[in-house]
């Protein structure tokens, strides 16, 4: 019998490049963590712990937003925030889940990560909060995480991790290589405080304010195709 055309072959491979990224970074380690992609109506998210190299396009899961899913692999069983954030955020297409080792230092914690760099803008606000311990895989875990994305495109989950958001699932490692900079930045910040008993600086809500402003156009290059270029 001849084998089904994949569909959506491009994403696909954008899902499984940002996983092995992530790994190879450094920002995930093993089969933790998981990546999905909106395509349409639907979104493709990684399978169930299997290994980001020996993953093949036809491994990922084709799924809708009522749940269900289609191919021969169960879904990350993190399928719930992955169509949860995807649903609520038409400003984002990309979802990706890590369990990148400071980020997840500072959400033993629950410890949110402050304006202890300007960079923190780059998730969208003043802090990357963490949202609250929930039961890996559950609605639960996905009700909690929501709330702590308002108006950002990172936040930690407390005892467990990182969710980061984006354009594309690049765009998310791109966005989670800052994160966990922040976070190991902070960790460091942190046991120097504790050493010399000095606070870290956090800048000012509103000289972060006029970060936030700049990060409009920040690292952003003209399209050389356009007129305005
Ligand atoms: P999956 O392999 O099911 O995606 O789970 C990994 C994970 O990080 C769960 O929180
Ligand atoms: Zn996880």
């Amino acid at each position: 019998m001849p084998r089904k055309r994949l569909t959506h072959l491009k994403a696909r491979r954008a899902i499984i490049d940002a996983a092995r990224r992530m790994n190879a970074l450094g920002l995930n380690h093993g089969t933790s963590g998981n990546v999905g992609f909106r395509v349409g109506e639907r979104f493709l998210v990684t399978p169930s712990g299997l290994d980001y190299d020996a993953m093949t396009p036809a491994d990922i899961v084709e799924m809708d937003f009522d749940g269900s899913h289609r191919g021969t692999r169960r879904p990350t069983s993190e399928w719930r925030f992955h169509r949860d954030i995807l649903a609520a955020r038409p400003d984002v297409d990309a979802v990706l889940h890590s369990h990148a080792v400071h980020c997840t230092a500072l959400a033993v914690h629950g410890m949110e990560i402050p304006a202890v760099h300007y960079m923190v803008a780059a998730a969208g606000g003043t802090t990357i909060r963490c949202a609250p311990y929930r039961t890996p895989t559950t609605q639960a875990l996905s009700d909690v995480a929501l709330p702590a994305l308002k108006d950002r495109k990172a936040c930690l989950l407390q005892n467990h991790g990182v969710i980061v958001l984006g354009e594309t699932p690049d765009a998310c490692v791109n966005l989670l290589v800052e994160v966990e900079y922040l976070a190991e930045l902070y960790c460091r910040t942190l046991a120097i405080g504790a050493a010399t008993g000095k606070e870290p600086n956090v800048i000012l809500s509103r000289k972060m304010a006029e970060v936030l402003d700049f990060m409009k156009t920040y690292g952003k290059q003209p399209d050389p195709d356009s007129p305005e270029a």
